[in-house]
């Protein structure tokens, strides 16, 4: 059995969507006599996370109603780095992908050492293909899911099909095939969004 950690570090500095100050977490260390303790400051978007409805629709479904159970659980793997620019639903056709499949997307962006603005996304089509085959989730390695397309057709499609969001996952060490996942997000009430470590265990059927 081998573990994978998929997720990306947190760390002041990091790669941060679009390169923007605000997004950057800050961590304030506080040391009194021996006890150490820290705050960190951060967009629940930073890094490997988890989108909740509510990010892309007002008033819509926060984070407690992110399913743990869709989270754990077979996944599929698929390399898709050949693919530039969006990945459409042509590019999706011929991969084996099923109703309630989680599917993982590996493209060029997991070797990008820092934000790139031309970012592989999923379009549009791409996003309807998946809520077609009524798969259970959807993850790619980069911090957005689509790159502010107008009107974010990509989450809206996702989300008002129940499609689970996973952004930001690193996967250039990970070969195309079928895992075990388990992302584990904060216990977080009410937000648009939470980090989260995501693994995946290979050798270790469900
Ligand atoms: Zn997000």
């Amino acid at each position: 059995m081998k573990v994978i950690d998929i997720s990306t570090s947190v760390y002041e500095g990091m790669p941060v969507y679009k390169n923007k100050p605000e997004k950057q977490p800050e961590i304030t260390t506080v040391t009194n006599g021996h006890v150490t303790e820290s705050r960190i400051t951060m967009d629940l978007h930073t890094g490997t996370h988890i989108d909740s409805p509510l990010h892309m629709i007002n008033e819509g479904p926060g984070f407690e109603t992110v399913e743990l159970e869709k989270l754990v659980g077979p996944c599929k793997v698929f390399d898709l780095t050949k693919v530039n620019d969006g990945i459409t639903s042509e590019d999706l056709e011929k991969l084996d992908i099923q109703n309630n499949d989680f599917v993982l997307f590996k493209t060029k962006n997991s070797f990008d050492k820092e934000f790139n603005f031309d970012f592989v996304y999923l379009e549009e089509s791409g996003a309807k293909f998946l809520t077609e085959k009524k798969i259970r989730g959807v993850g790619i390695d980069a911090l957005g899911v689509e790159r502010s397309q107008p009107g974010h057709p990509t989450h809206k499609t996702l989300f008002n099909h129940n499609v689970i969001v996973i952004e930001g996952l690193r996967l250039q060490d990970v070969a195309e095939g079928e895992y075990l996942m388990v992302a584990s997000p904060l216990k977080l009430v009410g937000t648009d969004a939470s980090p989260a470590r995501v693994l995946l265990i290979d050798g270790l059927s469900v």
